[in-house]
């Protein structure tokens, strides 16, 4: 029986939590008690620097409920790196570890089959959505454009998986070893390897609170997901300009040919067009050069992606305080 640790990051979560915390605890119960999970088992919630109540419901929760475990972070760090925190002290106690988002979005009657897949051998299961019936149409279109996007330009991503998986203890001991600060997690479990599998499910809505990803948010992280993982834009901006060039030479050969036709030399409009033409292009491709500049600075200083404030796990032995 494997020892299972759910990974949950939380941002400002008081409203889900309660529920949260009532539903995963049965469902984690029942795990236990049908031999699925081990009695060591926990949840794992991490509170990346909330400024709401979360902590203290956490807090509260672990006292009562031995199942409850809590990883507090110094601040907020984003929801990749609260997981990372989260996985990297899931790492210690468990055999594998399940990330899931707070809101329950992710729908938590596949946990077993989960789990299935790591006793057969296993050593990451994605959570893949059957169906994104229940997004609205501009979440659903601009995600799986993303994903085709993302395949194009080669970087190995799992067709509409978000960050509901489970890694076993190799493959995140494996993780630990990726020191990249500018984290993309979907994007670096396919290149850990291992043998995998897929869990299909229905992601519901957000049960209450507010989605914690705006529509900036999301972009950077899109934006970030290539970057982080695909050169193909530097490629792209030499054939760019490779294009330009002979571009110029045709517009060039005909300059000279209605010059000695006697036609009018081409005047203010097509100079205006090109000035303007080239001079954002160039801003364009330097954007580009730069936001990979931008990366490797903050990869080269190599702060620490996360700093945990306090942990709350207990153990098993503990006598249960009634
Ligand atoms: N989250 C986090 N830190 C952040 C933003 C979000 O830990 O800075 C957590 C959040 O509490 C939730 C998960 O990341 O558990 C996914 O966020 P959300 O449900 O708001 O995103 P959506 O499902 O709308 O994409
Ligand atoms: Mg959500």
């Amino acid at each position: 029986m494997p020892v299972v640790y759910l990974v949950v990051p939380c941002y400002n979560e008081e409203a889900v939590l309660p529920e949260t915390v009532k539903r995963l605890t049965i469902k984690l119960y029942n795990m236990i008690k049908s031999g699925k999970a081990s009695k060591e088992s926990r949840m794992l919630f991490v509170d990346d620097g909330s400024k709401d109540r979360t902590w203290e419901i956490i807090e509260e929760f672990s006292k009562e409920n031995k199942l409850v475990g809590g990883v507090k972070l110094s601040r907020n760090r984003g929801h990749q790196n609260a997981l990372l925190a989260g996985l990297m002290t899931a790492k210690e106690h468990c055999d594998c570890a399940i990330s899931l988002d707070a809101d329950l979005q992710d729908d938590i009657e596949v946990l077993d089959q989960f789990v299935d897949k790591y006793i057969e051998g296993c050593e990451v299961v994605y959570g893949v959505r059957s169906s994104r019936d229940k997004d609205t149409a501009f979440k659903r279109g601009t995600a799986q454009g993303y994903y085709k996007f993302m395949a194009a330009l080669g970087v190995d991503i799992v067709y509409n998986h978000a960050d509901y998986r489970l890694m076993g203890k190799r493959a995140l001991d494996a993780l630990s070893e990726y020191k990249e600060v500018n984290l993309f997690l979907r994007g670096i479990v396919p290149l850990i390897g291992f043998r995998s599998d897929y869990v299909y499910y229905e992601r519901n809505e957000r049960f209450a609170g507010e989605s914690k990803y705006p529509l900036s948010k999301m972009l950077r992280f899109a934006v970030d997901g290539i970057t982080s993982f695909s050169v193909k834009p530097l490629k792209i901006i030499s054939n760019v300009g490779i294009f330009i060039c002979l571009l110029s030479i045709i517009f060039f050969v005909y300059a000279l040919v209605s010059f000695f036709s006697g036609g009018s030399v081409a005047g203010w409009a097509s100079q205006m067009c090109s000035i303007w033409f080239l001079g954002g292009l160039q801003m364009l491709c330097i954007g580009i050069v730069g936001t990979y500049v931008g990366k490797i600075y903050s990869e080269v200083k190599g702060r620490p992606r996360f700093i945990i404030d306090k942990t709350i796990i207990t153990p098993e032995n503990k006598k249960e305080e009634k």
